[in-house]
């Protein structure tokens, strides 16, 4: 293989990682791309990949070999993994912190020790089930880790259903049902010296899935400011190099709760690749490798729909205006609520 420029490793090989494969081409940055599975989108796009399991050794050495630097599109590498790869390459978002951002305990913790408000929330192992006031309840319970659009939650209405459950083990964590007046994202990117970030995106979820994101948020200036500086806080906090997606609910009452952290690219931010001067994509590549961060100038309103399952085939036989930037991610298997394509629709 031939590495005279510079090879970016790219851990994970869904829709983002084809996204920041795509965008690091445009920088002239080399891609190779290590994933466990064979339907991956991202391997079409790439200089190079690998197929093979996270935890092969000869694998991740050949990869390490032959990347000069490490980054992931997903957070749920295993640790050995992450680990090996760091004490001989540089891994940007650094390994150290996926740990806390992984683990909703963790992150949650982490956020209220320093000074950042999260939804009300007991760790099961460490209380007694029985003492958890009725009136904490509707109540999610959610695995501490692994939890993605939905999964590894139980919806709870009343105590009486939460006390009833059997739980496999104590791994989870039980949290209040916010009644939010709606969710934002904000999407910031961090390298050595700046820090810049995107303003407010407006999710709506269904079934606990993003289904449209939009911009500009429809919330006032002073909150978009707020939620922008609430991620700077923890971006700066975390001495994070990268992109990361820090999720909110919106309260009735207008303030900001923390919902959860992706330490990544996040799908709340797709509609960056239509919509402003620069990609989320692009702004990681550039923070990973320590390039000049490009400040987001939004050029249209958009909105942006997820298309999941068998709804691809209904946009694959569509008519696209030139107002519509249809993306399918080239999956090969379409399965129900998988994430297949999406649609942005700028204004
Ligand atoms: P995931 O990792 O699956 O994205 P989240 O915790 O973000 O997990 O939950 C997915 C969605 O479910 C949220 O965006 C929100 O719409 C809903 N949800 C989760 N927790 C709560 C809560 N405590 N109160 C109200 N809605 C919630
Ligand atoms: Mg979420």
């Amino acid at each position: 293989m031939n590495k005279k420029t510079f090879t970016l490793g790219i851990f994970g090989g869904g829709q983002l990682g084809k996204f920041l494969v795509q965008s690091a081409k445009k920088l002239n940055i080399r891609t190779f791309v290590f994933t466990d599975s064979i339907d991956s989108p991202a391997i079409y796009h790439s200089d190079d990949f690998i197929i093979s399991n996270y935890k092969n050794k000869k694998k991740l050495d050949f990869f390490i070999k032959n990347i000069d630097l490490a980054t992931f599109e997903f957070e749920n590498i295993p640790f050995q993994t992450l680990d090996y790869v760091e004490k001989k390459i540089t891994v940007s978002p650094k390994p150290s912190i996926i740990r806390i951002l992984q683990d909703r305990l963790k992150e949650k913790n982490f956020l209220n020790s320093i000074g950042i408000k999260t939804t009300e929330f007991y760790y099961l192992k460490k209380v007694n089930k029985r003492k958890i006031n009725n009136s904490f309840f509707p109540a999610f319970v959610k695995t501490t880790r692994f939890g993605y659009d939905g999964k590894g939650q139980i919806f709870f209405k009343d105590k009486k259903n939460f006390l009833k459950y059997s739980f496999k083990n104590n791994e989870y964590i039980i949290e209040k049902l916010v009644n939010f007046k709606k969710e934002i994202s904000i999407v910031i990117s961090r390298n050595k010296s700046k820090t810049v970030a995107f303003d407010a995106f407006e999710n709506l979820h269904k079934h606990q899935i993003l289904q449209k994101s939009k911009i500009p948020a429809n919330i006032s200036r002073k909150l978009n400011n707020e939620a922008k500086e609430i991620s700077k806080k923890i971006i700066d906090k975390l001495n994070y190099i990268g992109t990361m997606c820090v999720e909110f609910f919106v309260t009735k009452e207008n303030k900001l709760l923390v919902n959860e952290i992706a330490p990544r690219v996040h799908n709340s931010g797709h509609l960056t690749l239509n919509a402003y001067n620069v990609s989320q994509f692009e702004n990681h590549i550039r923070a990973v490798c320590n390039l000049k961060l490009k400040k987001p100038k939004r050029i249209y309103q958009a909105t942006m729909y997820n298309i999941l399952g068998f709804d691809i085939e209904k946009y694959r036989s569509k008519n696209i205006t030139k107002n519509e930037f249809f993306y399918d991610y080239g999956k090969k298997e379409i399965k129900d609520k998988r994430k297949m394509g999406h649609l942005t629709k700028i204004i």
